[in-house]
């Protein structure tokens, strides 16, 4: 199994303390939430985590995801490849108010780099809940091909026109 290793809980702030790291491939099957977007649970998900403290030493998780995702195309209803490259960092703030505080912070310095999130009362958070969430995110929201395959137009060809033979069929009625 390629995502051994990968605690099925962590506590954010032991995780930052000893520098958690992880990197691995996860099946896209073990995502159930993410099954009603994708045509196709096949394949992997590489997920990189590391946790750290932010800048108040808030404990933080960076989630990097690398994946090819399939989707039905929203134009053409054809599967569609979804590349996703996403990294993002969670940081835990102790309740409401912090996450008040630190969310208007955010919009102050115009960063959507880092996301609040209010430490749980158990202080434990579930990685593989962690790691959907962010790739949920990371979907496009309108999934579509760059140009779709949509069926071919049968070229005119200039004889055998279907407006000129009821032309033709006009004609004789006279
Ligand atoms: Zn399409």
């Amino acid at each position: 199994m390629s995502s051994a290793g990968l605690p099925e809980s962590f506590d954010p702030t032991v995780a930052a303390r000893e520098a958690f790291a992880w990197s691995g491939d996860v099946p896209v099957s073990d995502f159930t939430r993410l099954a009603d977007l994708l045509v196709s649970q096949s394949g992997m998900v590489r997920v990189s985590l590391h946790a750290g403290f932010g800048a108040e030493r808030q404990p933080t998780m960076t989630i990097t995801l690398a994946a090819q995702l399939e989707q039905s195309c929203q134009r053409c209803l054809q599967p569609v490849t979804v590349v996703i490259h996403h990294e993002h960092t969670v940081a835990w703030v102790a309740d409401a108010a912090a996450l008040e505080r630190f969310d208007a912070l955010e919009d102050d310095l115009d960063a959507d780099a880092v996301e609040y999130l209010p430490m749980p009362d158990s202080s434990r958070v579930m990685t593989l809940v962690l790691v959907e969430d962010e790739l949920m995110l990371s979907l496009p929201i309108v999934p579509m091909h760059d140009e779709c395959a949509l069926p071919v137009t049968v070229a005119d060809s200039g004889d055998e026109h279907p407006f000129a033979a009821l032309a033709q069929l006009k004609t004789l009625k006279h």
